[in-house]
């Protein structure tokens, strides 16, 4: 299939209410400009300056999210346009993109990555920590912030029963932390090429995909 008839059957194939972002980190502009005039405006990057780059040179109606693992020193390159950062995985991150926020005049989106995969390699918190830091209510004075749900990544395996069990934790942690929140509290991002139909089975609401659309990295 090319990558218009893939981003057509997506959208068929995808319930409504879940958000496709094609995740065209590595790919050149060319190749995200394709899925543009397929009508994907949500593109996931890994890298901020790549992304940075990518943002300067494609249309302005494209809403840009970051999905890999960001370190501090590097938010600045983002945090002037980035509309989701779905990978905060410490407070440390936090109070560094709320810094940016204010220093740019905005709030920025942003969901906590939470670790269930049984690999160590992934990162993200876990529920025990993320719960001591939500009790200590310090993200309640991040005002340049808004953290709009939960991101996860699944163990990286054939088995399809691990996986549905690790992202059926991941919904219950999203349920069961909406209280704290609120109602902005409203994003489940989980699933990619290989896993995204289990996924929104769990209950995801945004699809993070890469390969299917634009083929192997
Ligand atoms: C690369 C990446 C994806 C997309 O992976 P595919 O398997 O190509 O769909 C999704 N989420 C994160 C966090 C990624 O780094």
């Amino acid at each position: 299939m090319g990558l218009k008839e893939q981003i057509d059957e997506l959208k068929k194939t995808l319930p409504s209410g879940v958000t496709l972002v094609a995740v065209s980190k590595t790919h050149p502009e060319e190749k995200i400009m394709e899925a543009y005039e397929a009508g994907v405006r949500i593109f996931g990057e890994s890298r901020p300056q790549e992304l940075k780059s990518k943002y300067e040179s494609l249309p302005k109606d494209i809403r840009w999210h970051m999905i890999g693992h960001l370190q501090t020193n590097k938010v600045k390159y983002i945090a002037p346009f980035v509309e989701l950062i779905h990978s905060v995985d410490s407070a440390k991150l936090l109070d560094a993109i709320n810094k940016e926020g204010w220093k740019n005049g905005r709030i920025i989106d942003v969901l906590l990555e939470i670790h269930v995969a049984e690999e160590d390699s992934k990162s993200g918190w876990n529920y025990g920590e993320l719960l001591d830091y939500i009790t200590s209510g310090n993200h309640k004075v991040l005002a340049n912030i808004r953290i709009r749900g939960l991101m996860g990544i699944a163990t990286f395996t054939e088995d399809q029963e691990q996986i549905r069990r690790e992202f059926t934790q991941l919904n219950d942690i999203f349920l069961s932390l909406k209280k704290n929140f609120g109602k902005d509290f409203d994003t489940l991002s989980m699933g990619m090429t290989s896993d995204w139909k289990i996924a929104v089975e769990c209950g995801s609401n945004m699809v993070r995909i890469g390969s299917l659309i634009f083929g192997s990295r």
